[in-house]
């Protein structure tokens, strides 16, 4: 079904009202402008192992742009320099084999009280290769049209001894399935039961020694009680929906996925933040791990996301924000 084409509509008013007064285009309507600057359609671009060859992960990374070398040489559709344009920085997390974990905050704006913060995470799977590549298209968006209207932390890759690797693998240098180490009650039997008798022991699922035990699911866990988001955003792939676990409704449709429950598995980020911590977790399935959508696609989905915050965030204005707020005059 062809999307209602609302986004072109706000599209040409908001060109038209730049046009014509000259001034820039106030916060909302960048949020759902921004992204039909690249509203092109292209062909999907392969996304996986590529040309370049990255270093090997037992060589640890010393600083954001040598970790951004390695993720640009991964991944095909990051193009040259794409990566440190970013200016990812430091978070302190750092994973198995000593690789940082890097992130960039959209911080709140003088003029605008943001309506929640937000959490955004790629990579968590390191063979879901179009879940980083995209996490950094959407970041391209917010370092040009960032208004306010969200506090983000944006975290392309949780995973980077995960993909960063010769053969990238769903799991941490450990073997851990990082969605299946995070805490719940009774984690030791409920993991456990889960893993022994309905994945069969599958490697690809095994969720660790103990919740928590990762590093990088450790900084995470640590990220969500210092960030305290109002929303979490994950993305995966392939199954091609839409995702969600958590008090607030759910969205029903973001581009061209749709929702459908897939299901809370112990130890996953969902069940987590989602059931336990009372967080929305909203998690983006694309819908293949190898290649990313058209550039059409990605900002949809981002112009849905951003629409659906609006209207579940909106209430949730926070009153230290309220009083910290300044009308324009
Ligand atoms: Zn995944």
């Amino acid at each position: 079904m062809k999307r209602p084409d609302l986004h072109n509509s706000l599209a040409s008013s908001a060109m038209t009202f730049l046009l014509f007064t000259g001034m820039p285009i106030q916060a909302a309507e960048l949020d759902e402008w921004e992204h039909r600057e690249e509203d092109t359609a292209q062909s999907a671009v392969a996304d996986n192992n590529h040309a370049h060859t990255p270093p090997e992960p037992s060589n640890p990374s010393k600083s954001a742009a040598s970790e951004c070398r390695r993720i640009e040489g991964k991944l095909a559709s990051i193009f040259q320099n794409e990566c440190l344009e970013r200016n990812l920085v430091i978070t302190g997390g750092v994973s198995v084999n000593g690789a940082l974990i890097l992130y960039k905050e959209y911080p709140p704006l003088p003029s605008r009280s943001p309506h929640g913060r937000v959490l955004l995470i790629g990579g968590i799977h390191g063979d879901e290769y179009s879940s980083v590549s995209i996490v950094f298209k959407w970041m391209k968006i917010l370092d040009k049209f960032h208004s306010g209207l969200f506090h983000w932390h944006v975290v392309p890759l949780l995973n980077p001894d995960g993909l960063l690797r010769e053969k990238s693998q769903r799991m941490n240098a450990n073997g851990v399935d990082l969605n299946r180490n995070f805490p719940m009650p009774d984690w030791d039997t409920e993991t456990a039961d889960y893993w022994l008798h309905r994945t069969d022991s599958d490697p690809r699922r095994y969720p660790g020694k103990s919740a928590l035990s990762e590093p990088e699911t450790h900084w995470l866990a640590r990220e969500i009680e210092q960030f305290n988001p109002d929303v979490i955003v994950t993305v995966h792939a392939p199954h091609g929906v839409v995702d969600y676990d958590g008090p607030k409704n759910a969205p029903y449709r973001l581009g061209r996925l749709y929702l459908s429950l897939i299901g809370t598995y112990p130890g996953s980020l969902g069940n987590y933040a989602g059931i336990q911590k009372h967080i929305p977790v909203v998690t983006i399935e694309l819908p293949y791990a190898g290649s990313m959508p058209t550039s059409t696609e990605i900002n949809n989905i981002w112009v849905d996301l951003v629409n659906w915050l609006r209207r579940n965030l909106g209430t949730q204005i926070r009153s230290v924000e309220k009083n910290q707020e300044t009308e324009p005059s």
